[in-house]
């Protein structure tokens, strides 16, 4: 007697990530329902009747690929006029007051969700299926979570979606910006049915008052809801807090009781040796952004350090780049050159920097992360166009970091449904969506130039 299921994927090379790092060549994948029921050797027919068989010869089979921090708001501005309306940024600071909060101040719901659909669209063909999102729109606060929910669920992704509370304009803006995390998350955490689910985010410590930290710690312990702050990133950061507080930002996000196992601190660049042990003390997490870094030129954050003393670290794109495996390769590479030592970073470090250990920093490890009987069905088919070697067991975390691009991501399936078949989206029209995303940005463009105007008024707050 064969069993039925819903999915069979049979035939391929499947990295599980499980604990003992097991690869299957040759091997099946079954699918029932939400879950995967069997991981084995050979081609599964033998033991299943599934609705769908996909043929999986010359694929590698990876759990879905997880990004720990974007912002989808970010894919907004490619090519804006606006670059050639300003002064050129010379530093972090001003990168954020000439172009990013001059942009976030005249984001609209409509913007937030043809971000939304355009980045779940880039996530989806570069083997993304859960995220965490982050979005600043000062003057679109209340309601724009569900926005991006909507394209979020067309196109058929898991995620978590935030909204920034800061107080760079005023105390209250900061309030309000909680206000919203926690509708959102009163309205989907508690619904198993959901992929989309709500969490906390802050700015950063230079915009966020003690109140509001204690605020954020209240409300993720009251709704066991994650968080995530900006840390770090820019010496704007750290000079702030010293002069203020007379300590560093991880300092006093340690003092005031704020860091916890359910902290991802974002970017980490310009922590001190102190301040990383401060962070394994506490158990918080670490989302590391290389490309993103390099953009903004703020420095390499020591991700061998924290990963060593036993930092749990994840890679994300901070809204910069969406294809993961450039997002991959760049952290393959940044920490070797930095430190002139080529043994910095191997190839399956940095998968589990996309797979297990964001499950962690989520919060999802027992149901997401790997490819295991009874877990989520979160998975990844991608043919290597052109491996020079051959792809096997003992070459696939290689092949994966150093030749694999997005384009050889074939298949996708979330919660044990395809949202991807040989690179075609099923959930939303493509070539139709791109078209209408387009025409959003160049009215969201036309605003930027007519009313756009640096944001300097920002530091003076908290
Ligand atoms: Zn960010």
């Amino acid at each position: 007697m064969r069993d039925k299921i819903d999915i069979l994927v049979s035939n391929g090379l499947i990295v599980t990530m499980n604990e003992e790092r097991r690869v299957v060549e040759n091997g099946y994948v079954a699918i029932s329902g939400d879950r995967i029921v069997d991981v084995g050797v050979g081609d599964g027919k033998d033991k299943y009747i599934a609705e769908e068989v996909i043929d999986a010869r010359k694929h590698i089979v990876l759990p879905g690929l997880m990004c720990a921090h974007t912002h989808f708001y970010g894919l907004l501005l490619t090519g804006s006029p606006w670059f050639s309306k300003i002064e050129p940024p010379t530093d972090f600071q001003q990168n954020l007051q000439r172009i990013w909060w001059a942009l976030d101040v005249l984001l609209s719901n409509e913007d937030a969700y043809a971000s939304a659909l355009m980045g779940s669209i880039e996530f989806v063909k570069s083997g993304v299926t859960f995220f965490f999102d982050n979005i600043s729109a000062p003057n679109a606060i209340s309601g724009v979570l569900d926005y991006i929910e909507k394209a979020v669920n067309e196109v058929g992704l898991r995620g978590y979606l935030s909204f920034e509370a800061t107080q760079r304009r005023s105390l209250q803006e900061g309030v309000e910006g909680l206000r919203e995390n926690e509708r959102f998350i009163k309205k989907n955490n508690f619904d198993e049915s959901k992929l989309v689910k709500g969490a906390i985010y802050l700015h950063a410590s230079f915009t966020v008052s003690n109140d509001l930290f204690l605020k954020a710690r209240e409300l993720a312990d009251k709704y066991r809801a994650l968080l995530s702050i900006h840390a770090e990133e820019g010496l704007v950061d750290v000079y702030h807090n010293i002069e203020r507080y007379g300590i560093r930002p991880i300092e006093r996000m340690e003092k005031l009781g704020f860091l916890k196992d359910d902290v991802i601190l974002v970017h980490v660049v310009n922590a001190t040796d102190d301040e990383i042990k401060i962070i394994k003390k506490t158990g918080a997490h670490v989302a590391h952004n290389a490309m993103s870094n390099m953009l903004n030129a703020v420095g390499v954050a020591k991700v061998p350090e924290m990963i060593e003393q036993g930092i749990n670290v994840g890679i994300g794109n901070d809204g910069y780049i969406f294809d993961h495996f450039e997002n991959m390769r760049s952290t393959y590479l940044i920490h070797k050159v930095w430190r002139k030592d080529p043994r910095i970073m191997t190839p399956l470090q940095i998968l589990e920097m996309s797979t297990v250990n964001v499950a962690r920093m989520f919060k999802v490890w027992k149901e997401l992360g790997s490819i295991e009987a009874g877990k989520k069905a979160d998975i990844v088919l991608i043919r290597p166009e052109l491996p020079s070697t051959p792809v096997n067991s003992k070459t696939v975390y290689g092949h994966l970091v150093n030749t694999v691009n997005s384009r050889d991501v074939k298949t996708v399936i979330v919660n044990g449904r395809l949202v991807m078949k040989d690179r075609v989206i099923l959930n939303v029209d493509e070539e139709k969506s791109i078209d209408y995303i387009h025409k959003v940005v160049e009215k969201l463009w036309d605003r930027l130039v007519e009313k756009g105007e640096y944001q300097l008024d920002v530091l003076d707050k908290p």
